[in-house]
C-alpha cells in the first residue's frame, strides 16, 4: 500500500526530499492528483512511466511554481505566453512552447516542444518549491485509467509501498487542466479541459482547436501527436455515448446498466429501469459535473455493470471537455 500523507510542514519537506532523491510522490492539484518527479532526473521520469504503466511515446506536462521557472525551460517565451500567464496562471493552463535543451527528452517523448504549467492548488506549490526543482506529472493512475481526484483514488491504483500521496483532499475541478500549444504563430487548443475555451478565447479571439482522437498505431508511426489516444480516461466496464435524442438505446434486458446523465435528463420515465443512475449534477451545473465526472465512473464501474450508458453533455464551456473524455472512455 502506498502511503497517505497529510501535508503538515515537515511532510511537506520530507517529501520535497524525495523528490530531489529521485523518488516519486503523487501529490494534490485543483484539477486531478498528480505523480510527480524531478522533470531534470531522466532516471526519476523514467519511474513515472514505469509505475503508471504508460507508453514512452506519451509526454508529461512538467509544473512549476512561477512563470520565471516556466521561462527557463522553453527556448522561446512568446508575448502570448505572458498574456495567458498573467491571465490564467497559477490554475489549470498547460501551455506547450519548444523546449530548452536541459529538458530530457523522455520527458517531452522526443518532442521539440515542453508543456508547461503552474498549478494553482498549495500542496503542489509548496512541493515545487521546496523540491527547488520543475516536477513532472502525468495523472496518478494506472495508463488508459481514470483519473484520480482524491488521495483515496491514488491508493486504489498505485500500489507501490515506497509511494508518498500528499493528500490535499477533492480536486477542485476534477477534470485535467486545457493544453494549449503556443509554438506556432496561431495557438492551438490540443486538449479541452478545466479552463473553458471560451474563457481562453476571451482572451485570445477565436482558437483552432485540434483536439482529436488518435490510435496507437498511428502515433508510433509518427503521423499524430502524441497524447491523443482515443482510448483514455476508461473504466474496465464498456461505456456506451449517446445523444439524449438517441435515448433509449437498445439493450438486452438480461443485462445489468448504469445510468451516467446530467441535470433534468435523470428525470425520465425508464430511469428505473438502470441499476445504478449517477447524476453529474442536478442543478444542470457544468463545474460541477466536471468536479463529479471521474468519481461518478470510478463509482459506476465499481457496481458490477454489464454496461455503462452515458448521456452526452450540453457541448459548450466544460460541457466540451467532459464529453471529450467521455468519448475516449467509450472505446
Ligand atoms: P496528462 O496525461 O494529464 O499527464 O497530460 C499529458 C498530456 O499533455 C499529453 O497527453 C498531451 O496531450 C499533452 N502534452 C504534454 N506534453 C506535450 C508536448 N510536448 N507537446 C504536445 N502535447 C503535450
Ligand atoms: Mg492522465
Amino acid at each position: 500500500m502506498a502511503l497517505v500523507v497529510t501535508p503538515t510542514p515537515e511532510n511537506l519537506l520530507q517529501a520535497a526530499q524525495r523528490i530531489r532523491a529521485g523518488r516519486l510522490v503523487a501529490f494534490a492539484t485543483e484539477t486531478v492528483y498528480g505523480l510527480g518527479a524531478d522533470a531534470l532526473n531522466p532516471a526519476a521520469v523514467a519511474s513515472v512511466f514505469e509505475l503508471k504503466g504508460r507508453p514512452l511515446f506519451d509526454p508529461l506536462i512538467v509544473h512549476v511554481s512561477s512563470t520565471n521557472q516556466a521561462q527557463k525551460l522553453c527556448s522561446q517565451w512568446p508575448v502570448t505566453a505572458d498574456k495567458l500567464a498573467a491571465r490564467f496562471w497559477p490554475g489549470p493552463l498547460t501551455m506547450v512552447l519548444p523546449r530548452a535543451d536541459l529538458v530530457p527528452d523522455l520527458v517531452t517523448a522526443g518532442l521539440p516542444n515542453v508543456a508547461l504549467r503552474w498549478p494553482a492548488h498549495p500542496v503542489a506549490q509548496q512541493l515545487i518549491r521546496l523540491a527547488d526543482c520543475p516536477i513532472a506529472a502525468p495523472s496518478a493512475n494506472r495508463f488508459a485509467s481514470i483519473s484520480p481526484t482524491s488521495a483515496a483514488d491514488v491508493a486504489s491504483e498505485l500500489t507501490d509501498p515506497d509511494l508518498w500521496i500528499l493528500d490535499g483532499g477533492p480536486c477542485q475541478h476534477g477534470l485535467e487542466s486545457t493544453v494549449i500549444s503556443l509554438v506556432s504563430e496561431r495557438p492551438i487548443v490540443l486538449r479541452f479541459g478545466s479552463l473553458a475555451v471560451e474563457d481562453l478565447e476571451a482572451e485570445l479571439g477565436p482558437l483552432t482547436i485540434a483536439v482529436r482522437s488518435v490510435n496507437q498505431a498511428e502515433l508510433q508511426s509518427g503521423l499524430a501527436s502524441p497524447g491523443h489516444l482515443s482510448r483514455h480516461y476508461s473504466p474496465r466496464t464498456p461505456l456506451l455515448l449517446i445523444e439524449p435524442d438517441e435515448f433509449p438505446p437498445t439493450i438486452a434486458t438480461h443485462q445489468r446498466v448504469g445510468l451516467l446523465c446530467f441535470g433534468d435528463q435523470a428525470s425520465t420515465p425508464l430511469t428505473p429501469h438502470f441499476a445504478v443512475v449517477e447524476n453529474l449534477s442536478v442543478d444542470a451545473d457544468l463545474r460541477e459535473a466536471a468536479t463529479r465526472l471521474y468519481a461518478a465512473l470510478r463509482k459506476l464501474d465499481q457496481a458490477n455493470l454489464d454496461l455503462i450508458v452515458a448521456l452526452a453533455l450540453p457541448a459548450v464551456g466544460l460541457g466540451r471537455a467532459i464529453n471529450d473524455r467521455l468519448q475516449r472512455a467509450s472505446h
